[in-house]
């Protein structure tokens, strides 16, 4: 069922039910009120017959002037004694009259109906020392009052069916609109679906504000998409393209080999080293590109609780064995716990220390700093140091801030750039200050996350 139906018979099934509720308590409403002026008027009446009888001590119970003087065209008056005899009467109605009289001890009071009509029935006791003599009685018919409640009807109804007719066009005029720029939506949709192109949805200047979110939030996404559809086809161009040198070189030294290989000790020794070398390279880049694919994963970090002093410790010494540099560690005396991926943080530090190895000669600073809730870790070298202007695209993927620089050092261009995707895993921040010549020092500060782990 559409949204449009939906709505529509939702807004006409709950008028009719609060126009029933509303006519039926205006028409008993009405009934009620009326009726009880015509009771009163009849009650009035008797009330005087019976004053009349009480002064006159009965005398004139009788005398039809009694009742001629109170008597009106649509009632009947008459005076009942004990022994059922009608001893008076008044009225030319016949079917009053002949409402059979019943004499009883206490006031009555009913609507009854007369040929299809309501009539008001009103009989109160005739008392004379306590005696029961007989009763008055009164009736009235309630003709005028019967044709103003049907007219009432009509008009309720009236009013009614036009408030439904109104409703239902009304509602399905304003849901059309509503609903229209929905469908336009999903008719972009399935453009986009069909044809594969992502587009925007127009904003049409009179759209609700809730339909103005969704059409917001949807531009949003497929521009969210379409730069990551961008970004991915930049990385695989990137990556065919870092792919291809050490293959061509590799290629290259394999021609050789088999060219002259054979007799020259020389050329072997020198290619054979190429192609390990070369190999060494792809296989660093495809374990980084590997890297940054699984990073994009959900559950790629594994968290615990920690002591990053000790794991700075322990890669310092191990790196500084390997690359056999001076390595200087400055931390707390205090462990330094934090809430995090460890391995994911040793191997953030590495990337961080193998860059200061790569781009300097001095011994290497590494400071943690413990604040409140935040753990800052600091490595410093005193190396070559990165143009300012230089330092925003460091942590682009395959960015190297000087081309000729990396062909004797060897890199890939993606550790700064797996870097930031664990620090930001972290929720983490990360800033670079560096000056050509002097050195580069990389800060990155992590919230320890105290209450987890
Ligand atoms: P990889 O780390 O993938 O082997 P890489 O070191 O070239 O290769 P990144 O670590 O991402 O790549 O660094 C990007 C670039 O930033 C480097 O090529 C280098 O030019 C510059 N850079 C990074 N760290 C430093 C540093 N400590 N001193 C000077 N330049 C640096
Ligand atoms: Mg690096």
């Amino acid at each position: 069922m559409t949204l449009r139906s939906r709505y529509t018979l939702f807004t006409v099934f709950w008028l009719i039910f609060i126009l029933l509720l509303y006519n039926i308590f205006v028409y008993f409403f009405v009934i009620r009120v009326t009726t009880r002026g015509e009771e009163q008027i009849i009650a009035n009446k008797v009330d005087l017959v019976l004053d009349t009888l009480r002064k006159n001590k009965l005398a004139d119970i009788d005398d039809p002037k009694l009742l001629s003087d109170l008597y009106n065209a649509n009632e009947m008056l008459r005076v009942v004694t004990k022994d059922m005899t009608v001893v008076n009467t008044v009225g030319i109605d016949k079917d009053l009259m002949s409402i059979t009289p019943v004499v009883s001890n206490v006031s009555r009071s009913e609507t009854v109906h007369i040929g299809g009509q309501r009539a008001l029935f009103l009989s109160k006791p005739i008392y004379q020392n306590d005696v029961l003599i007989g009763v008055v009685e009164g009736a009235r018919r309630l003709t005028v009052l019967d044709s103003y409640l049907q007219i009432l009807l009509v008009a309720l109804s009236v009013t009614s069916i036009g408030a439904i007719v109104f409703a239902i066009f009304g509602t399905y005029w304003f849901t059309s609109r509503l609903t229209g720029p929905i469908a336009q939506m999903v008719q972009t949709m399935r453009e986009i679906d069909r044809s594969g192109v992502l587009h925007r949805l127009k904003m049409g200047r009179e759209e609700s504000v809730e339909l103005q979110q969704l059409i917001r939030a949807f531009n949003q996404m497929i521009e969210r998409i379409d730069r990551n559809i961008e970004t991915q086809k930049q990385f695989v161009a990137d990556a065919s393209h870092e792919l291809k040198t050490p293959l061509t070189v590799i290629g290259s030294y394999a021609d050789m080999l088999k060219r002259w290989g054979r007799d020259n000790a020389e050329v072997r020794d020198e290619a054979v080293e190429a192609i390990a070398q070369e190999t060494e390279r792809l296989k660093r880049l495809t374990r980084s590109m590997l890297t940054l694919a699984e990073a994009e994963q959900d559950n790629w970090l594994q968290r615990s609780r920690f002591d990053v002093s000790a794991v700075v410790k322990e890669l310092a010494a191990v790196l500084g064995k390997t690359f056999q540099r001076d390595i200087r560690v400055h931390a707390p005396s205090s462990t330094v716990s934090m809430y995090g991926d460890k391995d994911k943080i040793r191997q953030l530090l590495q990337i961080l220390i193998d860059n200061a190895i790569k781009y300097s000669k001095e011994p290497i600073d590494v400071r943690i700093r413990l604040a409140k809730n935040s753990v800052k870790i600091e490595v410093t070298d005193y190396g070559i140091g990165v143009p300012e202007s230089e330092i925003p695209f460091m942590f682009e993927r395959f960015y190297r801030v000087d081309e000729a620089r990396h062909r004797s050092t060897g890199g890939s261009g993606l550790g700064l750039s797996i870097a930031k995707k664990i620090v930001d895993l972290h929720e983490g921040s990360v800033e670079v200050f560096s000056k050509p010549g002097n050195g580069t020092t990389v800060s990155i500060q992590f919230p320890r996350n105290l209450q987890y782990g």
